[in-house]
């Protein structure tokens, strides 16, 4: 591809992705389509000469789209959301034509230093004290990796390593049973075992139970564990659980252990200052992630890895061969020594876009917007004589089941089958989880394009069908 062609296909792409996002609500948000009928498309081996961007354009256009799921779509309520914000998506595409690397300062000055940066306008805008610094992971999945090596190694006197794992005291981490599953495999990815992540019961508001907690710390140490972290949730996937962050910081400190808090999702409301509640005394723990790329309009993958110390960060994660020095440069901060990976993206500049183009106001409003309606919806679903609130909203999310008056069978296939119902039909979509046992509805709102006749249209569909099924 020549320089002119370049052009010309650049602002065919920019169309292309103008229509879609003016589009996108006329398109079934999950595509109807079996394991493999979209693979059978493709070719089978690369071409041995170029092809012409018309013949690559054409089959974009008549392959992908088509087979997506549509997370922007303003009526998807599954899952949580991936928000990508029209500003950021400029960023991205701007990002991607300076192939930056941003794994050291040097390889990419303004990178690095626009990330220290966002990092410092994201803690702000989260309400975290002065003090915290961070970095940009790719996901929470990865920086919560990095918080259980840093436990570790911090448990073994940073020699772990060195020397690996084997022979050394058996160490444990600790959570409720409402964290997310990237915990467990943290676990595993570390060296430390999903039999010594301990997971504690949780109360009857979702919340890990603290008593349970010391009493399991006593036993483990009775029993010659290690006890080394602990990881608190602060809106978990399935239901929103959500632990006493300021208790759970305190006990940390008393136990010597490492606390990281997960607030993959609900981290993003907390731009409102009316829902800082919820993590209250976050800011006595050790790390704390949570994900621009889902409520807040950062395209994927952008996390956001707040740190109290960076050092102890570093020194689980530094590696320095002499062909990654800088000698004379080692003033400003190298990235890569703070994440898994190597070669970094410039994940700083969609967030600097985001910010300016929205403004903390317009994202608060949006955010204020979505958890009033789930609210609204959650009251008009309780006031239908067929509908239970199983959890109630816990910001934009909740949880629900049908339950038709007289009904004697197995409630649980009922509602699968009510939820598969809703989603064959394509005009919302939703998802299932296990609550106390008993398979329950989610909604959540938060897709930066959704309006409140959106909630309307959810309402009347999910009413609609559940009593035909
Ligand atoms: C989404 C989510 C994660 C995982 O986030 P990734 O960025 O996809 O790795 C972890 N914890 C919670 C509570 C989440 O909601």
């Amino acid at each position: 591809m020549d320089k002119s062609e370049f052009r010309d296909w650049t602002h065919r792409a920019g169309d292309w992705s103008a229509d879609y996002l003016e589009t996108i609500s006329e398109r079934p948000i999950r595509p109807n389509l079996q394991p493999g009928d979209i693979g059978r498309l493709f070719a089978d081996s690369p071409p041995e000469n170029p092809e012409t961007m018309e013949a690559i354009f054409a089959d974009f256009e008549r392959i992908i789209p088509d087979g997506m799921t549509h997370w922007q779509h303003p009526r998807f309520f599954a899952y949580f959301p991936a928000n990508a914000a029209p500003a950021a998506i400029i960023a991205e595409q701007l990002a991607g034509t300076m192939a930056a690397q941003c794994m050291l300062w040097q390889t990419s000055p303004a990178a690095t230093e626009l990330e220290v940066k966002m990092i410092d306008w994201l803690r702000q805008a989260v309400g975290l004290p002065a003090g915290f610094s961070g970095t940009l992971q790719d996901t929470a999945s990865s920086a919560t990796l990095c918080a259980i090596l840093t436990m570790r190694e911090r448990a073994l006197g940073w020699t772990g390593n060195q020397t690996g794992l084997a022979g050394r005291q058996t160490m444990r981490v600790y959570a409720s049973t409402g964290t997310h599953s990237s915990i467990d495999k943290a676990m595993w990815i570390a060296g430390l075992g999903q039999d010594n992540l301990v997971k504690i019961p949780t109360d009857g508001d979702q919340a890990l139970d603290i008593d349970a907690l010391r009493v399991a710390i006593r036993a483990d140490r009775e029993a010659g564990f290690l006890p080394a972290g602990l990881v608190i949730s602060v809106g978990g996937t399935s239901v929103g659980a959500t632990d006493h962050v300021d208790a759970l910081c305190d006990l940390s400190r008393a136990e010597n252990l490492y606390s990281h808090v997960d607030a993959a999702w609900a981290g993003a409301a907390m731009i409102c200052p009316e829902f800082r509640p919820l993590w209250q005394g976050v800011e006595k723990a050790d790390s704390i992630v949570f994900n621009p790329h889902k409520w807040l309009g950062a395209p994927m993958e952008c996390s956001a890895h707040f740190v109290r110390d960076p050092a102890a960060l570093v020194r689980t994660l530094a590696a320095q061969p002499e062909y990654l020095k800088t000698h004379g440069k080692e003033g400003f901060v190298n990235f890569s020594e703070w994440s898994l990976q190597l070669g970094r993206r410039f994940r700083a500049l969609k967030v600097w876009f985001l910010l300016r183009a929205y403004g903390l106001e317009g994202l608060r409003t949006m955010i204020r917007n979505h958890v009033a309606w789930s609210q609204t919806l959650a009251d008009r679903l309780a006031a239908e004589p067929d509908f239970e609130i199983v959890t109630p909203p816990f910001l934009s999310l909740f949880s629900f089941r049908h339950r038709p008056a007289g009904f004697s069978g197995d409630l649980d296939a009922h509602n699968l089958a009510v939820l598969e119902a809703i989603n064959d039909d394509g005009c919302i979509y939703l998802t299932q989880t296990l609550h106390d046992g008993k398979l329950v509805i989610r909604f959540v709102a938060g897709q930066f394009g959704m309006a409140e006749r959106d909630m309307d249209i959810a309402f009347d569909t999910i009413r609609r069908i559940a009593r035909a099924v």
